[in-house]
């Protein structure tokens, strides 16, 4: 039997990767979720998995859940729980390097003491945007001059990861670190301000798809189900101690190539619309810089490779989104 903890089971990545840990009869999966960002409706989503009965869950922070138990053990833990998305994080200014490390050295504490291994949900954003954007395991992660809230939020998850990789360092701790690229899929939501749900809304509605600055942005999409994968074999292969890139090269794209497509795959009638994300999201908001993976680590060592190409990403979202009308 595999005794499974999950934060951030009832998240969007999280979601997809319940929905898989759950299949396996030999897994028991307790879940920890706030729902602070969740995009789902709990209760639709447990009626949809058929109340698996290898499935629990707490709804409580993690550090409330890690201060309360005293004898459950594990024998994995994947840590997803975090706020999220460029708009997501703007309430949170100030706040997010603590809470990050909070949960971070929490789940430190919990992995030693079970003996389970801990997989960490850091972010692609730890390389501050590589070298023209193609971020690899082995460049210097980057803190850029300018101070801004979406750099917080870089900052706590590289002060989560640094913690993690050192104390494995110096103690029996079995921990790997995976660094997502774009996860995009069902259930994601545009409320975070994450671009592909808000392009298909958009395209639904015949409104011009609001494409932030010139849209020459880069990033690579890489579908959630990927990214679970990825998630999945960083827990049986991923070396301790170790960083893995997840995402999908092969779906580098600029963001106004983006928009094209989702006009062309939904059959709209939207156009354009240039925009500058400060007069939707406030004074605060900022840009990531380009970022795309190179993915020669995870394929390599965990035997991961990414399936879904950046049509399909866009045709599953749209496939969820005409569900819910
Ligand atoms: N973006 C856009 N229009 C939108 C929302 C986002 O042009 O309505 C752009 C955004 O500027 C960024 C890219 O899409 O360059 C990806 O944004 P997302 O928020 O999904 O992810 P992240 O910025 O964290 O990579």
């Amino acid at each position: 039997m595999n005794r499974i903890f999950v934060t951030g089971g009832f998240g969007f990545l999280g979601s997809h990767l319940i929905e898989e840990l759950v299949k396996d009869s030999d897994n028991r999966v307790h879940v920890v979720d706030n729902l602070s960002t969740s995009p789902i409706n709990v209760e639709r989503y447990l009626d949809e998995l058929g109340h698996p009965s290898n499935l629990t869950y707490s709804i409580c922070s993690v550090n409330e859940y890690c201060r309360s138990v005293n004898n459950e053990t594990f024998d994995q833990i994947y840590h997803l729980a975090s706020v999220v998305g460029p708009a997501g994080v703007l309430p949170h200014a100030g706040k997010m390097i603590k809470s990050i490390v909070d949960d971070t050295y929490s789940l430190i504490e919990l992995a030693a003491k079970c003996n389970a291994k801990l997989v960490d949900v850091s972010t692609s954003e730890v390389y501050g945007g590589g070298q023209d954007g193609y971020c690899t395991e082995d460049y210097p992660k980057i803190v850029p001059a300018k101070t801004t809230i979406r750099m917080e939020y870089a900052i706590g998850k590289l002060a989560g990861e640094t913690a993690i990789i050192n104390t494995h360092k110096v103690s029996n701790l079995k921990a790997c670190i995976i660094r997502p690229f774009n996860i995009a899929g069902p259930r994601q939501s545009g409320k975070g301000g994450f671009v592909l749900p808000r392009f298909v809304t958009q395209s639904f509605n015949n409104e011009p798809l609001t494409v932030f600055g010139n849209g020459k942005q880069i990033r690579a999409f890489t579908h959630v189900k990927d990214t679970v994968d990825g998630l999945i074999k960083t827990m049986k292969h991923g070396r301790q101690g170790e960083a893995y890139n997840i995402g999908n090269p092969e779906n580098k794209t600029i963001i106004l190539e983006l928009a094209y497509r989702v006009i062309k795959l939904t059959k709209s009638k939207s156009g354009i619309a240039f925009v500058d994300p400060k007069t939707i999201y406030g004074p605060l908001y900022e840009e990531a810089n380009d970022k795309y993976p190179e993915a020669s680590k995870a394929m390599k060592e965990l035997g991961w490779k990414y399936r879904y190409d950046i049509d399909k990403v866009i045709l599953d979202v749209i496939e969820e989104c005409l569900k819910q009308t």
